[in-house]
């Protein structure tokens, strides 16, 4: 049988044994599920499915087996600058999983965690939360409130709070395996009816198999459970604006021991002028054939204009009141004004700015869409996030930012980063925002990615997260030995290939 006729025969066997309504093989709809921020063409798949239960993933799955049909999951697909919901490559079967499996499945308030399907996104599991009264507190992404929980952690998404972690919260999951088995990790595993501790201990017998479905293309996940922290009574989002590009060897330097005293419950993040200030502005020569990226004298005018300067320090003081965070506050100020550089900008004032309120947002577990506005500061909807990390150097993190800086400018692109911070460690967030529809300017922003990425390389740095345009050309970055371990484990699970081949490069 050729491809086309094994494609036809699978859609044609599933309409039988599952319905007309599991499948969509539509022009309109492939071509929008195809869609992408990437340079490149589109990823047009050749149907889209929508399974509603466990069982009907498991008969998609074991169908794909016997015709051989590629197969691309999402959970709600709102991966917007790492590949959207596009497959990996044109022809691959869509599962969308977020239409029908949407389920909160279980919300339980005393040992502080939920249980999802795939298709609970941040603002569902917000408003189930709020409904109910609960006193647990969930951590957003400062991306899509329309993502979805369950697809944000798999693809190792990171938010705001003490769990923004996201696969670091994931406990227990419920796995079709690229064979058709359906497998429930840790102690879900046991032979039993009822898994008490299936999403309270990731300790259980055998080895930790959660990690193995992040990121990769051994299964399809139906169920995870996340742990959820309790709402504090009081929060108090902080700010501190510091003026120039090159003090962010001074604010890595003053985060790292801030964040070593255990003193700020949130990741603190360090956040530029550009990539701040985009999802309020347009680039002011848009309409131009060809833009330059801002200059020193432009950039030093939107900053005044919007009361910050080059580099913004965002995080939040958790607590039982305002008045118990005060002299936290007091802490926060002494030690970052001793730089001589810090300007704190009160809670009240940050209120009125709207460019800080993502960051309140987040940081109050509220899911908002307060960046996405940064999608449009140049017409074409092009965007690439690249998201390597660094130790927590200041003079590392800076020579890095220097460096992008001046890859991003040479290729006529406007410098966009943001460093999300723990004690020991910063992942950069850096935004290639371009036209899309020029391809002379998609050409520059995927020069400026490569470039970036051989420079952290050169200095032994990996990327975390990648667009999907760009996982085989990270996976072939590794040694050998790791790429065939990857692809060892497929082999064993998904012996067929059919679960998003070239998946992070595991073919
Ligand atoms: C302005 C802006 C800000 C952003 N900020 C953040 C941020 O702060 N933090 C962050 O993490 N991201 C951020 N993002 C990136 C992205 O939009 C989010 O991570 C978003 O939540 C991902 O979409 P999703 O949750 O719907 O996941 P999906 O797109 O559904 O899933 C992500 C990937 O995981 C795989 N997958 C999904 N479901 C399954 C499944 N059930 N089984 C197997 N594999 C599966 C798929 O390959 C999919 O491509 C931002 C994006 C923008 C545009």
């Amino acid at each position: 049988m050729t491809a086309a006729a094994q494609l036809n025969a699978f859609l044609d066997t599933l309409r039988q044994s599952l319905g007309p309504d599991i499948l969509s093989s539509g022009r309109q709809e492939r071509e929008e599920y195809g869609h992408h921020t990437l340079p490149g063409a589109d990823h047009v798949p050749s149907a889209i499915l929508f399974p509603a239960t466990t069982a009907e993933v498991e008969a998609i799955v074991r169908h794909a087996n016997a015709f051989r049909v590629p197969l691309f999951p999402i959970s709600m697909g709102r991966n917007l600058g790492l590949g959207s919901r596009a497959p990996m490559r044109s022809g691959q079967v869509v599962v969308d999983l977020g239409r029908r499996m949407n389920r909160v499945v279980e919300i339980n308030e005393e040992l502080g965690y939920c249980v999802v399907e795939p298709g609970v996104t941040f603002n569902a599991l917000y408003e189930a939360l709020q409904s109910r009264g609960s006193a647990l507190m969930m951590s957003p992404t400062a991306g899509p409130p329309d993502g979805s929980l369950l697809g944000n952690a798999l693809d190792k998404g990171g938010g705001s709070g003490p769990a923004g972690d996201h696969f670091g919260n994931v406990c227990g999951m419920e796995v079709v395996l690229g064979n058709g088995d359906t497998i429930r990790t840790g102690d879900g595993g046991l032979d039993m009816s009822s898994h008490p501790n299936w999403h309270v201990t990731k300790y259980s017998f055998g080895p930790a198999l959660d990690g193995l479905f992040t990121q990769s293309n051994y299964g399809i996940v139906t169920r995870v459970g996340i742990w959820l922290n309790q709402r504090p009574s009081a929060i108090r989002p902080f700010f501190f604006t510091f003026p120039d590009d090159d003090d962010l060897q001074e604010i890595i330097e003053l985060i790292r021991a801030m964040k070593k005293k255990t003193l700020v419950p949130t990741l603190i993040r360090a956040t530029n002028d550009l990539y701040l200030l985009s999802s309020q502005e347009r680039h002011p020569r848009s309409g131009a054939p060809t833009v330059a990226p801002l200059s020193l004298a432009e950039r030093r005018d939107l900053q005044r204009r919007y009361g910050v300067g080059s580099w913004t320090v965002s995080g939040a003081l958790y607590g039982g009141s305002d008045e118990a965070l005060k002299p936290g506050i007091d802490m926060l100020r002494a030690h970052f004004e001793a730089s001589g550089k810090a300007r704190y900008i009160p809670f009240e004032d940050a209120q009125a700015m709207p460019h800080l309120h993502a960051a309140i947002n987040s940081n109050s577990g509220r899911p908002a869409d307060g960046e996405l506005g940064m999608l449009k500061w140049r017409p074409g909807g092009g965007a690439i996030w690249l998201t390597p990390g660094a130790p927590m150097d200041g003079l590392m993190v800076n020579a890095f930012q220097a460096q992008c800086r001046k890859i991003a400018l040479d290729n006529g692109l406007d410098y966009m980063a943001s460093f999300v911070c723990g004690p020991r460690f910063a992942r950069s967030v850096h935004a290639i925002i371009y036209d899309r529809d020029k391809a002379e300017e998609a050409a520059r922003a995927d020069r400026c990615y490569r470039a970036m990425c051989e420079a952290f390389r050169e200095r032994g740095i990996f990327v975390g997260r990648a667009p999907t345009q760009y996982q085989a050309f990270h996976q072939g970055q590794r040694t050998p030995q790791v790429v065939n371990a990857c692809a060892a484990i497929k082999q064993a699970l998904d012996p067929n290939g059919i679960i998003a081949p070239g998946r992070y490069g595991i073919e």
